[in-house]
């Protein structure tokens, strides 16, 4: 038995930063990885997708050239092995980088297996037997495979495994209309595979509003991706080399007949096989660990950082919980999940940026808003661009003046929401920003004119 002051279980988004302040302040670290340093975001999810959003980004424009004036001799290739290369040199420099760190980080002790709770304080990784008062589960979560007929009977990738492609499936059939899903249907569409995207929903992106829901349908389509939504009884077979899928929309029957099949589905927290019951840690029906607002477990000396507690599912909330945690635990400042306003985007492109309440929320609280909603086609820097797709709307308190919630949909969005959501942070009126000078030419130079035209929320 090997005892420390503070073991991580898990190198996600919040435990390397968490062994960080701890070893800071003089604590004895033990911090276990089973897999890749860095965990999902790193490896298998935001940095790689976005890198490949990147690589398909520079392979749109090139097919747009002759629109910029620029001449391109013959047509426009992808290399997808060079595509995938440069993928995992971007995610291999921060694996790596985050695994040297941590294995040179002084009072800080790694260790490479799988970790499973034995007792409350107790936690085993193959022979070795570790104990602490404070332990810090950061496991993340993994892709769910809901139960689709026949989906056993296939070969299907899930995010992780599409990290391995170097090659250009023909016919990609992506089940889940979901931001996973749509980031990936657009990446290979742009690639030039062919792609269906079959949603069980009455729309794509189910959670937004449904003008935003519609818009990013409409630029999918436009892009030449087959969206299929409400699909009911959807089964799936394989037919020599190829997977079918098979469903109804409506009265009418379908078949998609493609080459690959990628399930994004959701995702579910890795907690299945860590030996919670050991411990007696409480979890909740779909296995997310139950924490409060400081993110500490029923268990007292065990919290629950990131996606396995079900109270984010970004890498900004996983960041934002270790900042809770350590606030708490080393600073005297008493930080809670509660504090965070909902913040995301969606890397399609282009891309959609949210903060707070959608419209639909708004209405449902039955408080007094106003709205105000403008086209992109209306952004001097979006025409300069030449990428006018989409709007942006952000919708206010009529009584209170806060900023309660916004759904920027066009270029340059997944920066410029900052802008809202730190207003939001700050607790300002709207009425700062409809009176502050912004820069021309920019897509947020449209934000303080957006404030002058707000109308009552009808
Ligand atoms: C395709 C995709 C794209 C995404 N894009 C974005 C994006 O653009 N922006 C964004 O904010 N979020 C994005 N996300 C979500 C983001 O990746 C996750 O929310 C984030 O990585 C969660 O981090 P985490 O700290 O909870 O744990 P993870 O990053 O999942 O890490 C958990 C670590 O724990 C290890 N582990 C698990 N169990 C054990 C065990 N028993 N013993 C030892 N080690 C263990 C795992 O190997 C892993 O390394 C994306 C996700 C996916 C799948």
């Amino acid at each position: 038995m090997t005892g420390y002051d503070a073991i991580i279980i898990g190198t996600g988004q919040a435990g390397p930063s968490l062994a960080g302040r701890l070893v800071a302040a003089g604590r004895n670290v033990a911090i276990i990885e089973r897999k890749s340093f860095g965990g999902t975001c790193v490896n298998t999810g935001c940095i790689p997708t976005k890198t490949l959003v990147a690589s398909a980004y520079a392979a749109h424009i090139a097919r747009r050239a002759a629109e910029f004036g620029v001449t391109i001799d013959g047509k426009v290739g992808i290399d997808m092995k060079a595509v995938k290369a440069r993928k995992d040199a971007v995610s291999g420099t921060s694996r790596r980088g985050l695994e040297g760190w941590l294995r040179n980080l002084a009072g800080c002790t790694v260790y490479d297996g799988h970790a499973r709770f034995v007792a409350p304080g107790r936690v085993s990784v193959g022979d070795e037997l570790l104990e602490a008062e404070q332990i810090f589960i950061n496991v993340g979560g993994r892709a769910s495979a809901p139960p689709i007929a026949g989906l056993d009977q296939v070969d299907y990738l899930t995010n992780s495994s599409m990290m391995e492609i170097d090659f250009l499936p023909r016919h990609l059939i992506i089940i889940g209309g979901s931001y996973i899903g749509l980031e990936f249907a657009q990446i290979y569409r742009r690639f030039g595979a062919d792609v269906t995207v079959i949603e069980l929903a009455t729309r794509l992106i189910a959670g937004e509003d449904e003008d935003v829901s519609l818009a990013v349908t409409e630029i999918l389509r436009g892009e030449g991706i087959d969206v299929r939504v409400d699909a009911r009884s959807l089964a799936i077979a394989r037919d020599g080399a190829d997977i079918v899928a098979d469903f109804t929309c409506g009265r009418v029957s379908s078949r998609i007949v493609g080459s690959h099949l990628l399930l994004a589905v959701g995702r579910r927290p890795n907690t299945d096989d860590l030996g919670l019951d050991k411990a007696g840690i409480a979890v909740d029906a779909r296995g997310y660990i139950q924490v409060d607002d400081q993110l500490r477990t029923n268990v007292p000396g065990i919290w629950a950082l990131g996606d396995c507690n079900g109270r984010g599912a970004f890498t900004h909330t996983s960041y934002n919980d270790f900042e809770i945690v350590a606030a708490n635990l080393l600073d005297n400042d008493l930080r809670r999940v509660s504090d965070r306003i909902t913040a995301y985007n969606l890397y399609v492109d282009p891309p959609l940026g949210r903060a707070g309440m959608t419209e639909a929320e708004v209405r449902a609280s039955g408080r007094p808003a106003s709205i105000a909603k403008m086209p992109m086609e209306r952004v001097t820097r979006a025409f300069e661009k030449g990428e006018t797709r989409g709007f942006m709307k952000i919708l206010v308190d009529q009584d209170t003046r806060l900023i309660l919630g916004a759904s920027l949909l066009g270029v340059g969005a997944d920066e410029v929401i900052h802008t809202l959501l730190d207003l939001m942070y700050a607790k300002a009126p709207y009425t700062i920003l409809k009176r502050a000078m912004h820069i021309h030419p920019t897509v947020s130079e449209l934000l303080p004119t957006m404030m002058s035209e707000l109308q009552p929320l009808q």
